[in-house]
């Protein structure tokens, strides 16, 4: 093996062991919940060395923590997730995203995670008042801090529940969910599959 080699095999090989058969709080982000349905199908089928460079290069900026609790686990009805950096002082949490354009406003199904997060943190008693989204534009370098203003937990809960009764239902029986066609669609990986070549 090459030196070249050596080094994408290092940079493929370095993932964090992830449990598909669990419900992950990135698996409910997107409002298609069919598209988290297929990525614990076949989990492996889609992760090529470009997806393995992005997560190595998340990882090597999620290794500089900010607050005294960073990649905080949390676990709620079923759902598992990681929280990126938690102050439990102030009760408020940074969600970290590498980028390569900070965006003019963060993207919706980033503002759901942190949300789902927030909401997880107070069903496990935490103290939660301020989130945001740190955006990392790795190419410039930048970055933007984003705060996102929490909806009430009522309001999140109950979306939160609905999206896991549906992926549950789907681990259950292995019965796809329903297309939730939209913009995601140009970019979800399973839309070959999903939509038969016609997005
Ligand atoms: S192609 Fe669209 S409808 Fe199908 S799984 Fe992906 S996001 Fe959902």
């Amino acid at each position: 093996m090459n030196v070249q080699e050596k080094v994408y095999q290092a940079i493929a090989s370095d993932k964090e062991p992830r449990d598909d058969s669990k419900i992950h709080v990135s698996d409910l982000v997107y409002d298609c919940q069919r598209k988290a349905a297929y990525s614990k199908l076949s989990p492996s089928q889609y992760f090529n060395f470009k997806t393995a460079m992005t997560f190595w290069i998340g990882r090597a900026i999620h290794k500089t923590p900010i607050f005294s609790e960073a990649e905080k686990d949390v676990k709620w009805n079923g759902v598992v997730g990681s929280v990126d950096e938690y102050d439990p002082a102030t009760g408020t949490i940074i969600e970290k995203k590498t980028c390569r354009e900070i965006p003019t406003q963060p993207y919706n199904h980033h503002k759901k995670q942190v949300e789902f997060y927030a909401y997880m943190l107070s069903k496990m008693g935490n103290k939660v008042d301020k989130a945001y989204i740190l955006y990392i534009d790795v190419s410039k370098p930048a970055i933007k801090l984003y705060e996102v203003f929490l909806r009430s937990m009522a309001k999140i809960g109950e979306e939160f529940d609905k999206k896991v009764a549906v992926l549950e239902k789907f681990l259950e029986n292995k019965e796809l969910p329903k297309r939730n066609t939209g913009w995601i669609c140009n970019y979800c990986e399973f839309a070959n599959v999903c939509l038969g070549g016609s997005k």
